[in-house]
């Protein structure tokens, strides 16, 4: 056998065994927002990205990511697609799912500011302040100390846009970060359910995609 086949085979069974978590399929709602984005960085942690439109793409996802954008055309374009009530009906079911900025907003079961036709998904045991950082600060970056949830405590350069923040969590919420300036929360945990007020779509950091595909990962075997 020519030495090109050998290492072939070689690499095919070393990827073999670590298969598992390349076979984990991460969807990011694809209504508005920053899909792209979000998209790279699952491809980046190592699952496989896809678009979710339809309540049959829902189905075929092992965990999903809503993204930053606006929460009420999120919540809209919910109705519209037809999503709203399977999405609910996976998060009930246990589907790890990640929110960063809007989709944080929609992973909320309690909003102070919402839309008078705005509702959430009530994933996470939280009251969330949409616009919450003010106009002034509209768009600014944080060094942030992400913990908790395998995280690794090094500084992440978070970016918020438009940002909302945690104004209270319930018993069963990990607080994972703050923001400096202010001691707001702006990351958390509640099972297999994660979110961030910032983006970390934007940045080249992997980490809090890494941690989801993790999450969705050990859930699914
Ligand atoms: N303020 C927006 C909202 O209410 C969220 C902004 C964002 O996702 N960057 O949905």
């Amino acid at each position: 056998m020519p030495a090109s086949d050998t290492s072939l085979a070689t690499s095919a069974r070393v990827s073999a065994a670590e298969r598992p978590r390349v076979t984990t399929t991460v969807g990011v709602l694809a209504l508005q927002g920053d899909v792209a984005e979000h998209l790279r960085a699952i491809a980046a942690s190592g699952a496989r990205p896809v678009q979710v439109r339809r309540p049959a793409e829902l189905d075929a996802v092992d965990g999903l990511i809503i993204p930053g954008g606006e929460s009420t055309t999120i919540w809209k374009l919910l109705s519209i697609f037809d999503l709203a009530d399977p999405l609910r009906e996976r998060i009930a079911g246990g589907m790890p799912v990640f929110g960063s900025c809007a989709g944080m907003i929609l992973l909320a079961s309690r909003l102070v500011d919402r839309a008078s036709d705005q509702e959430s998904l009530g994933a996470i045991d939280m009251t969330v302040r949409r616009n919450a950082f003010g106009r002034q600060a509209d768009s600014f970056e944080s060094d942030i100390t992400l913990t908790g949830a395998g995280f690794d405590g090094a500084p992440f350069r978070a970016v918020f846009i438009r940002a909302p923040w945690v104004e209270e969590v319930g018993p069963g919420v990990e607080v994972l970060a703050t923001e400096p300036r202010t001691g707001r929360i702006v990351a958390v945990r509640q099972g297999p359910a994660l979110a961030t007020a910032f983006h970390p779509e934007l940045t080249q950091d992997n980490r809090v995609h890494t941690i989801f595909t993790t999450m969705v990962t050990e859930l699914r075997e």
